[in-house]
């Protein structure tokens, strides 16, 4: 009844059994003129793999795409975490060096 009880449907993905090609249903498949939000049950029967030409049974279900994609995200972001932190390490133990022979240097100067 209310706004927030209609939830978007999350279409499952089909991964090809032969080349490994995606069929993501919120893109569609531009190549064979599939609109976007076109799940992969709706797809004619005639429809074949872009990359491959196999027909529909060779594709199998991988579930939501949207999981698929959150986790490469986290990967990615695991990634970056891990590579800037070293980087991050070493401004700062060049920073406080610098900063230090820049103190000693203004003492020495003073006396
Ligand atoms: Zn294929």
């Amino acid at each position: 009844m209310s706004p927030e009880a209609i939830e978007p449907k999350i279409l499952d993905s089909y991964e090809c059994g032969a080349c490994g090609y995606i069929y993501e249903p919120r893109k569609g498949d531009d190549t064979r003129d599939i609109a976007a939000d076109t799940a992969f049950e709706a797809l004619p029967e005639t429809w074949r793999c872009p990359v491959c030409g196999a027909r529909k049974p060779r594709f199998s279900n991988i579930g939501p795409i949207g999981g698929v994609s959150g986790f490469k995200e986290n990967l990615k972001y695991g990634f970056g975490v891990n590579t800037m932190t070293p980087s991050q390490k070493n401004l700062l133990i060049f920073g406080a060096l610098g900063l230090a022979v820049l103190f000693f240097l203004s003492l020495y100067g003073l006396n």
